[in-house]
């Protein structure tokens, strides 16, 4: 399909805690419905190979908290919404104790919670063994983490994991030749709709702290966003530019 548009809403924690990576359920659940009553479809990353609109809507969250199986989903599978979760598959059972996490820390879900979850339909990817920024790490690292994780979580699941997203959404040309090899598609933390002339293994995502406002998240939903999502990009591009001062994990 030559013309398609992927709007991948990027997701961490849904609870009431303070900062950009936690949304608030109410929130979550209006962002949802809004979702539902514009009538985009859901997809999953497998669709990207032949999306089956010219405009389709994934659902992303990172890390994997036990606030996903515990508020997320629910509310995502009242409204028959498949969504993928990244999974660091080192680290589950445990919390986000890595460089960045929130603090105090947060409880990842374990493995006995994600196989109930596959088994009820949720899309899986992998999101590394340990969180690491891969930009950092030799090649032998690289492949264990970018090629274990899939593995790993393949291996507890019992099916194939053919979608990647790296820690911090840091990357660099190794990494992505790394994801590559292994996987169908990964998704970054840069600001945007993903298109075709993006690179399907570093795919632009939409952060939803940016539309917590339900009437400004109705209008993207709309196809009037483009304004505003110009004016972010151009603000994370200054900031970035002057200090990395919000590490999206
Ligand atoms: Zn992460």
């Amino acid at each position: 399909m030559s013309a398609w548009q992927a709007d991948i809403l990027m997701y961490h924690s849904i609870s009431d805690a303070p900062g950009p990576t936690s949304i608030a359920p109410e929130v979550f659940k209006a962002q949802m419905q809004a979702l539902a009553d514009s009538g985009l479809p859901v997809v999953t990353p497998d669709a990207l190979a032949n999306p089956p609109a010219p405009r389709v809507v994934i659902i992303s969250f990172d890390d994997g908290f036990e606030d996903f199986a515990d508020t997320a989903w629910p509310i995502l599978r009242d409204h028959n919404f498949t969504p993928i979760v990244y999974l660091p598959s080192g680290r589950m059972g445990g919390s986000d104790s890595w460089a960045g996490g929130n603090i105090p820390t947060r409880p990842l879900m374990d493995w006995d919670r994600i196989e109930t979850l596959a088994g009820e339909g949720v899309c899986f990817g992998a999101h590394s063994v340990s969180h690491p920024d891969l930009s950092t790490l030799d090649a032998e690292a690289l492949e264990e983490e970018v090629t274990g994780s899939g593995q790993d979580i393949a291996a507890r699941l019992g099916q194939p994991v053919r979608h990647f997203a790296p820690p911090y959404g840091a990357s660099n040309s190794s990494v992505l030749r790394q994801i590559a090899l292994h996987y169908d598609t990964s998704v970054g933390t840069r600001l945007g709709v993903a298109g075709p002339k993006d690179d399907i293994h570093d795919l632009p995502r939409l952060e939803m702290f940016y539309f917590t406002d339900i009437a400004r998240w109705q209008a993207h939903l709309a196809g009037r966003g483009g304004p505003y999502l110009a004016a972010r990009k151009m603000m994370r591009g200054l900031r970035s530019g002057l200090s990395k001062v919000l590490p999206l994990n």
